[in-house]
């Protein structure tokens, strides 16, 4: 009998059957013949530090003998006290306070929930839509849907259903981009704002690179000058650093390079090292405070069953710890090294005909073919050379695990780049 289970972003109707995993060690995963696949996507780009980690597993066998689950609501716990901390440690300077909950979306739709019942605070209760960016992505979740790209986005057909945001056009100047190329980007901006900033309660992107929306990415300059714009029309500054933070654009948190602090800032994939699921939504002491007051109407109405898990939190610790103890933004370095060589610099392959495109950010790379159909066939290409690919629309892209060696990131760049041969 087929398996009842159904699959993401599935075909029903041309789907092959799913290869099942048995287990997985460093940046492969294991099939159940015994088929190791190199996973050059590191799982949609959570498993950082690769499969089967020992310090990962270890912590949260330790923490499963210890507590496995409690409640956040009246209660607090060690790991999600720490993580708290730790969290406000590491991110930009300013970002003070943790709202737990348990996945990326919903990591998105506490900040949005927060922008806009921070405005009904401060007596300005107009201020209640997004403004988002053409090319964004921020989840699968209704009130995520609404903000995500309306036209080419997965989502259109719910049209009828979302709540209407306002959207500016994506950013178009490059990560090295001049100045003034970034001023066209920010212009647009500029305008979206001038029309709607009364209703307008908080800009959302995914800062320097959006990811699932087709690995656009863009420069510093354009968080600054945003930063810039939102100070100036009293509208909230999100970052959706669900896909960006813990590393893959080269630094921690893609804010970091810009020196940019965000008023609410959004993690997930990486947070827990891609052991469990979970997210933090994070605020600077200007939105949390706003929260203070004695209306019933103060209190922040939200509260995820799991939020704050303490295995979650005390993988997320170890996550953390692994990352600065092992130098990882050295690993990344590495990897972002053998790709700019591998892929930028390949002249044979940018000069391909069905390749529009090579963008390489960190330990981010894309291959954008001039039509999804030119990456037909693409994934059984590399799965029969040991590399796990899974590309969506015309983008062939690596967000590899950042264990992976270099002799493996060239053969993943390798394979991607076999395809077009
Ligand atoms: C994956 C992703 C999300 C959604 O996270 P889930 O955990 O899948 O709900 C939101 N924003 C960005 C930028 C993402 O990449």
């Amino acid at each position: 009998m087929a398996s009842p289970v159904w699959h993401p972003y599935a075909h029903l109707l041309t789907q092959q059957d799913a290869p099942k995993v048995v287990g997985g060690k460093g940046p492969r995963f294991v099939l159940e013949d015994g088929e190791a696949l190199l996973d050059a996507t590191c799982s949609w780009w959570c498993m950082i530090h690769g499969y089967a980690h020992p310090r990962l597993v270890a912590a949260i066998k330790e923490q499963a003998d210890t507590l496995c689950h409690v409640m956040l609501g009246g209660l607090t716990h060690d790991p999600a006290d720490r993580l708290a901390r730790e969290l406000v440690r590491v991110t930009p300077p300013g970002l003070e306070h943790v709202f737990f909950s348990d996945s990326g979306s919903v990591g998105m739709e506490v900040a949005m929930k927060m922008a806009v019942q921070y405005h009904h605070l401060c007596d300005k209760p107009g201020k209640h839509r997004m403004l988002s960016l053409m090319k964004a992505y921020h989840g699968d979740t209704s009130g995520c849907m609404a903000v995500c790209d309306p036209e080419e986005g997965m989502h259109s057909l719910f049209s009828g259903y979302l709540p209407r945001h306002h959207f500016a056009p994506a950013p178009t100047a490059p990560y090295d981009a001049a100045p003034d190329a970034v001023e066209q980007d920010l212009a647009a901006l500029r305008k979206v704002l001038e029309q709607h900033h009364h209703e307008i309660a908080a800009l959302l992107m995914e800062p320097l690179l959006q990811a699932a929306g087709g690995l656009n990415m863009t420069s510093p300059l354009y968080l600054k000058g945003a930063r810039e714009l939102c100070d100036e029309f009293d509208v909230l500054l999100v970052f959706d650093e669900v896909a960006t933070g813990f590393g893959r654009t080269g630094k921690l948190f893609a804010a970091d390079h810009a020196e940019v602090t965000p008023d609410i800032m959004v993690l997930s994939k990486g947070l827990t090292g891609g052991y469990l699921g979970h997210a933090a939504t994070l605020a600077t002491g200007r939105v949390h405070d706003a929260f203070i007051g004695s209306t019933p109407q103060h209190a922040f109405m939200h509260g995820p069953t799991f939020m704050g898990n303490p295995l979650a939190c005390r993988v997320a610790l170890e996550s953390l710890a692994v990352f600065e103890e092992e130098n990882y933004l050295e690993k990344i370095a590495r990897l972002n090294r053998v790709l700019y060589e591998e892929l930028l610099e390949d002249p044979a392959l940018r000069g391909h005909p069905r390749v529009r495109d090579v963008r390489v950010l960190g330990a981010t790379a894309v291959i954008e073919a001039n039509d999804a159909a030119d990456l037909k066939g693409v994934a059984a290409f590399a799965r029969a050379r040991g590399v796990w690919l899974r590309p969506f629309g015309r983008w062939l892209y690596t967000m590899p695990a950042y264990i992976t060696s270099r002799e493996e990131m060239r053969s993943i760049t390798q394979t991607m780049k076999a395809w077009f041969a």
